[in-house]
């Protein structure tokens, strides 16, 4: 896959401030990509003339001498379920059709005050639920490396946005997953960071106690770049964590002999792929090798956090889900002459996709007074014992590593029709949504089948410098570079 002759922020801003390139001529090169890639159906709306706008603006303030943010001419997609004053916002749903947002996402903000570019909205799974992006409004995101698999979900479009060089870097969402999942699919690079790193002020809710904004990009640094620009508290975000932001740039230069630890019952899962099963276990045979120590450790609630997680979730999303009545916004029943309550059955109805609806019901019967002990509060108090014992280990290790995900892409239908499946192809990621803590996806691995798959990092909360620099390092060492 042709690949910008700047792949990186560092390399992108050494030519740029040695004149040899200009953000418009940067924005123009993603925009030639993007219209020679519709068919891999990544955007949902390209800012064409806003972005050039914007380049030219930057390369006018260069000319002058003036000095340009961390970000500067860095060329950004955003997925759909975030808030961009003045853009169209649909969470790739009917029911927010026509929607625009009144205000900008934190992240979006702090974004644009460090002089990135924002050059369009990325195609997802409807309301961020799903794995494959097959549940969006707009139709499927093509995996470029494969146009016959999925890219994985929710955050596909932002995946292949990364992977065909549509963009450089992008923000996903991830509750269980959406952020690392595609990343593996897609082979890149994919952070999910400590619940409330980030602000989720202006990030569509799905499980407003799971979400988290999260990063793509094709090498540590530039992820490392994003998150610094991100991170910290935000007075609109209650949950946005107080706690400073360290210098992850400086982190990713140290190296050193990590103790590491697995989870025989993810590793040994019958749910994995036997060639990766054997992909792992080389990998940690060559960790050890080169001087960190690799110790197997139990994990025996593996098999209870996928249950744990949809009932969670899906208890949150109907919650979350009730604003949308066609009253406020987005789409609205045209049949006349009906009760309030139809009108609003219908509204649904119409706007809400066949997985969205699914979930609004579980969520809703794992509420009801009947059922409430039996689903809901079993599955707190899942959450609990999961993050306890993750702690557990996390607190005698450096960090986990796990794979992302048990298979490589799926075929596109593969699993449409049976959403079982579909839920439990989630059981390594929705590990770190339940806790709260940090995980990220590292393209370190190729299947005989051609398709990449990744380790995943996962470390104690707010240890994102640490994460970072083992990635950075484990990707050194394994001499990756990403599709
Ligand atoms: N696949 C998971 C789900 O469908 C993850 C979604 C996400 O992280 N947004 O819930």
């Amino acid at each position: 896959m042709a690949s910008s002759e700047y792949s990186s922020i560092n390399t992108f801003h050494k030519a740029l401030y040695a004149g040899s390139i200009s953000c418009t001529e940067q924005v123009r090169y993603y925009l030639d990509r993007i219209a020679q890639s519709k068919q891999l159906n990544a955007f949902v709306e390209v800012f064409e003339e806003e972005a050039l706008e914007k380049a030219r603006e930057l390369d006018a303030r260069i000319q002058a001498g003036e000095p340009l943010g961390s970000l500067a001419g860095v060329v950004v997609g955003i997925k759909d379920v975030i808030c961009y004053k003045g853009h169209r916002l649909s969470a790739a749903s009917h029911i927010l059709e026509g929607f625009e947002s009144l205000y900008s996402a934190t992240a979006v903000e702090r974004l644009l005050a460090a002089d990135a570019i924002i050059i369009g909205t990325l195609n997802c799974d409807e309301f961020a639920m799903g794995s494959t992006n097959e549940n969006s409004a707009y139709g499927p995101v093509l995996n470029a490396l494969d146009t016959s698999r999925v890219p994985g979900g929710s955050s596909g479009g932002s995946a292949v946005a990364v992977q065909a060089d549509l963009c450089l870097v992008s923000l996903g969402s991830d509750t269980g997953g959406s952020v690392r999942q595609p990343a593996d699919f897609c082979g890149i690079v994919g952070l999910k960071p400590t619940y409330g790193r980030i602000s989720r002020y202006g990030l569509i809710a799905y499980a407003s106690s799971f979400d988290q904004i999260g990063i793509f990009g094709k090498n540590i640094a530039d992820v490392a770049a994003v998150l610094q620009v991100m991170a910290g508290p935000d007075e609109y975000d209650s949950t946005a964590s107080q706690k400073e932001v360290p210098d992850y740039q400086v982190a990713l230069s140290h190296n050193k002999s990590w103790k590491f630890a697995y989870l025989r019952d993810a590793l040994y899962h019958d749910g994995l792929d036997p060639e990766m099963k054997h992909g792992y276990i080389d990998f940690f045979e060559s960790l050890v090798a080169s001087g960190h120590t690799v110790t197997g450790t139990s994990f025996e609630y593996l098999d209870y956090v996928v249950p744990a997680y949809y009932v969670l979730t899906t208890a949150e999303a109907s919650s979350n889900l009730s604003r949308y009545d066609g009253v406020k916004y987005g789409h609205r029943t045209s049949e006349q002459n009906i009760e309030l309550t139809d009108f609003y059955k219908k509204s649904r109805s119409e706007g809400f996709g066949k997985e969205v609806k699914r979930r609004i019901l579980l969520g809703t019967f794992v509420l009801s007074a009947g059922y409430y002990d039996a689903y809901f509060t079993k599955a707190q108090q899942v959450r609990r014992l999961v993050t306890d014992k993750l702690n557990e280990i996390l607190d005698q290790y450096d960090a986990i590593l796990m794979p992302t995900v048990p298979s490589t892409a799926f075929k596109l239908g593969e699993k449409t029709d049976d959403p079982i499946a579909m839920y439990l192809a989630d059981i390594y990621t929705v590990l770190a949504n339940l806790a709260g803590v940090p995980a990220i996806s590292v393209p370190l691995h190729r299947h005989s089948n051609g398709m990449p798959y990744g380790v995943q990092i996962i470390t104690k909360k707010f240890d994102e410098a640490n994460l970072l620099r083992i990635a950075q390092h484990l990707m050194a060492e394994e001499q990756v570079a990403t599709v």
